[in-house]
């Protein structure tokens, strides 16, 4: 197939707030080197017009972004130091933090909030507003976006050097041929490509493993945000309050917690995060969260409010020890993608946004210097490491590792860490780490019968008022996708589905996913008389959470980035 060619010198993969930090102070080193060239303050030539471009796969810059969030603005005052002035769209200042421990049926506050929970002096933002906002900076500094252009697949040249990326193919129907509207992929050739993907980046994935980037790292683990904004009637929680909680409903060998945070205009941002490295397999992260509004403190404050907005997606948690090596010739690895979230404090903008910067600094002496190599790129990471974003992910390197202790020993972990500047104690035992989703166990282990859900959330019943099913909260995450074309998550060999997954773990899938993407329905009754179940895939629910692909405990799961514009639409969130 004959493919278009464009010539870029930098191009981004995603329009996150990692890429678009990047490509914005990209943009104005080389504007400022640019002047003092023509002013002659600078002995060197004028990097001329540098083409710079950002492929998003959603329908809009933020189309695509769901976060918490509270950000500490640390990043951002680099990035744009009057963010206040210049309008940057804020939900409110931080003005109350509440920590508390939940049992089933009490709410105990904590006459202290653990340091990692202090927000004094942050800011409540809709992350998706945030995002849109620095895209319009980026255009005004003259960067390219182009939303609905996902990275379908990294180019490489014959010494794998990165040398661009191939967007994906428009106009293909279910059975794989090309429509009339069929477009072909483009080849975006960049001097740098930087993956600025978010959480388990699918091109991000696939050049770790190729080129072994984490080697010598721990694996990466993750968490699972699910999330849900309501309209309240009343006043009755004020903007700019935080509040986190532990405890219920998390049984006490899985990592999770809840937040709830008070936007503008009476909306309430509340939700809640499971470790992906849960043993139990019949937990539902979106059950989890379902339960946690069950409980008397949160349902209180859901009376007479009406729910607006739903999403999900997964966090790396792993931090300090699972990043993995940032940089290849031709190519910087940014934000999520690399890492850079700070588990202990549900906390990746303002260190995405400094890696970003990072990566344009290093960018620009590359362009000034003309070498693009893995010798010349390595300076990033020393960035990294002479910059704020070191100690703070050193001290709290073993955080979520300490979890695998169960929640107890998980806490005193992370208190002994604080203090003494992120040292494990002996409760962490680095031969004993392993994928979260090898950490699943079978449901013999639990004497489950069957994958019945009831058997672990037997108290929780979808009333449409104070708790959803997956399919009503997908609905009001305004997912969109063709359904005429092929399913972006490939599942490698379904006959694993009916057969040994459902024998061992009872099909997970249609539990991890927070949008009832799979579903095990009836194969019809062979002649053997025994009725069958097949794996049905309804990837047109997909919210990109990415949650199958680092879930499935056969890791046969591939998530693909499918046709442009494709995915949910998380506005305000
Ligand atoms: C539930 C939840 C709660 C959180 N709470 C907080 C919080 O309170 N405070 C805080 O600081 N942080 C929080 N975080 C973390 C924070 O959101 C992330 O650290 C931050 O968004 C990372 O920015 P990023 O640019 O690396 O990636 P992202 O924000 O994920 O952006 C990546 C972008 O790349 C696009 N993309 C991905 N793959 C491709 C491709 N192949 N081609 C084209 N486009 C692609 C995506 O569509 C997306 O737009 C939270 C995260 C979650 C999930």
């Amino acid at each position: 197939m004959e493919r278009e060619s464009l010539g870029m010198d930098v191009v981004f993969v995603g329009a996150g707030p990692a890429n678009l930090s990047g490509a914005l102070h990209l943009s104005r080193l080389i504007a400022q080197h640019n002047e003092a060239v023509a002013k002659g303050e600078r002995e060197a030539s004028s990097l001329g017009e540098v083409q710079i471009g950002v492929i998003e796969k959603g329908a809009s810059v933020g189309a695509h972004i769901l976060s918490g969030a509270v950000m500490d603005p640390k990043g951002l005052a680099e990035l744009v130091p009057d963010f206040v002035e210049q309008g940057a769209p804020l939900e409110s200042p931080v003005l109350e933090d509440h920590f508390l421990y939940l049992t089933r049926r009490r709410a105990i506050r904590s006459p202290i909030t653990p340091p990692p929970l202090k927000n004094h002096g942050y800011y409540i933002v809709s992350l998706n507003r945030l995002t849109v906002w620095l895209g319009e900076k980026c255009e005004a500094a003259g960067v390219n976006i182009f939303p609905e252009f996902p990275g379908a697949e990294v180019l490489y040249d014959g010494d794998d050097r990165v040398i661009g990326v191939r967007t994906g193919d428009k106009g293909v129907d279910k059975e794989g041929k090309q429509k009339t509207n069929f477009e072909p992929g483009i080849d975006l050739l960049a001097k740098i490509t930087v993956l600025g993907e978010g959480v388990r980046g699918s091109l991000t994935k696939k050049l770790i493993r190729r080129l072994g980037l984490d080697e010598g790292c721990e694996p990466q683990v993750y968490s699972l945000g699910v999330k849900e904004l309501w309209e309240l009637p009343d006043d009755r929680y004020p903007a700019g309050r935080v509040t986190h909680t532990l405890g219920f409903p998390s049984d006490p060998w899985t990592y999770g917690g809840g937040w709830i945070y008070g936007m503008q205009n009476r909306i309430l941002n509340l939700g809640y995060v499971t470790g992906l490295d849960y043993r139990d397999p019949l937990i539902d992260p979106h059950a989890e969260f379902q339960r946690f509004k069950t409980h008397p403190f949160v349902s209180k404050l859901l009376t007479g409010a009406r729910m607006i907005r739903y999403g999900a997606k997964a966090i790396a948690a792993g931090g300090w020890h699972a990043m993995p090596r940032m940089y290849a010739d031709g190519v910087l690895i940014v934000g999520d993608s690399a890492g850079f979230l700070n588990a202990a404090r549900l906390k990746g903008i303002h260190s995405a946004i400094k890696s970003g910067m990072l990566a344009a600094e290093t960018i620009f002496e590359s362009l000034v210097t003309e070498d693009y190599s893995a010798a010349k790129l390595q300076s990033y990471e020393t960035r990294v490491r002479d910059s704020w974003i070191t100690p703070e992910l050193r001290r709290y390197r073993n955080f979520h590792a300490g979890f695998r202790h169960g929640r107890w020993l998980g806490m005193a972990n992370a208190g002994l860490q604080y203090l003494t500047g992120g040292r494990a104690w002996g409760i962490i035992d680095r031969d004993q780490q392993e994928p979260g989703n090898e950490a699943m166990r079978k449901l013999s282990a639990y004497g489950y019968n069957g994958d019945g859900a009831s058997q672990r959330y037997q108290d929780l019943r979808f009333d449409n008022q104070l708790t959803f099913n997956k399919v009503t909260d997908v609905y009001h995450a305004a997912v969109a996708h063709d359904e005429d074309q092929p399913a972006h998550l490939h599942v490698l060999d379904t006959n694993i589905c009916a057969t040994r997954c459902a024998e061992e773990y009872g099909n997970p899938c249609q539990r991890f996913c927070p949008a009832a993407v799979y579903e095990m329905v009836d194969a019809g009754t062979p002649t053997s008389g025994v009725p069958g179940r097949q794996l049905q895939i309804n990837f047109s629910n997909c919210v990109h959470c990415k949650t199958c692909d680092i879930m499935d405990p056969y890791q046969i799961i591939n998530w693909v980035t499918p046709e442009g514009g494709g995915g949910p639409d998380y506005k305000g969130m």
